[in-house]
């Protein structure tokens, strides 16, 4: 089980595909509250690794807890997103008729269906709940525009507004920044590390002065295990991260 103040624990997961071994004896543990960004070379597992959590992938061994004591071997992937841990991928997949505003309805909602019984009639606290999600990820003016016609980090941001609706404990954010201006990374980095504390975020991102600017603690994955980790400072000097970088 979990030691005080984990939130995720990884133990020895090995995934194979056809043989090949995505993840090997793989383990990694995140603090509640944490920010933690993964690196590695293309191939590495890190996509696996997502998919374990949110149980789109099964391993063939190990062990994966979340928050005191729920096994999430024992889980399905609805089960997964309803225990707390909630994944972006790495396209946005906003609902473009729809108004920003709609989006975070639906997205609390869970489904149309659900969404179209309860539209326009939010409880209070839900509402207020609602304003401060549009608060923190910048969009306030836009509430009232369709999704459709907002630029490509506006749509980024909105799709973390809509996982933040269902109150995750955990975040996975895979490649937040592809694609994105200078500015528009900067204000990324600026929402994520404001989401830190409250949940845990754990942040797959290919882009390094991005990684700097937000990351306390970086893991980097090489050939599905754990290659090294610490402060973006330590990893970058570590000879093995060196030459793995070099090789690619
Ligand atoms: P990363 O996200 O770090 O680039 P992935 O986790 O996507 O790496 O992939 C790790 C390795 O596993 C890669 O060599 C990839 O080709 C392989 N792999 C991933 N998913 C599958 C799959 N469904 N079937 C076969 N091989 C896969
Ligand atoms: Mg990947």
């Amino acid at each position: 089980n979990l030691t005080h103040g984990m939130i995720l624990y990884l133990e020895e997961i090995s995934v194979s595909f056809d043989g090949f071994k995505a993840l090997n004896n793989l383990n990694l543990y995140i603090e509640a509250g944490e920010l933690r960004c993964i690196i590695g070379p293309n191939g590495a597992g890190k996509s696996t690794m997502m998919d374990v959590i949110t149980g789109k992938t099964r391993p063939d061994s190990g062990s994966a807890w979340f928050g005191q004591n729920i096994d999430l071997l024992a889980l399905d992937e609805p089960a997964i997103a309803d225990v707390g841990i909630g994944r972006k991928f790495q396209k946005p997949s906003v609902f473009e008729p729809l108004t920003v505003e709609e989006n975070l309805e639906l997205a609390m909602a869970g489904n149309k269906r659900v969404w179209h019984t309860f539209r326009g009639r939010l409880s209070g606290e839900e509402r207020d709940y609602l304003d401060q999600v549009l608060l923190l990820i910048g969009l306030v003016p836009e509430r009232k525009r369709l999704a459709g016609v907002l630029s490509h980090g506006q749509k980024q941001w909105l799709e973390i507004g809509m996982l933040l609706m269902q109150r995750p404990q955990l975040l996975l954010v895979d490649e937040p920044v592809a694609g994105m201006t200078h500015q528009e990374m900067e204000r990324t980095a600026e929402l994520l590390t404001s989401l830190a504390g409250e949940h845990s975020v754990v942040v797959v991102e290919h882009d390094m002065d991005f990684v700097r600017s937000i990351a306390k603690r970086v893991t980097v994955l090489h050939q599905g295990s754990v290659l090294a980790e610490g402060s973006m400072a330590q990893v970058q000097s570590d000879p093995r991260v060196i030459e793995v970088y070099l090789g690619e």
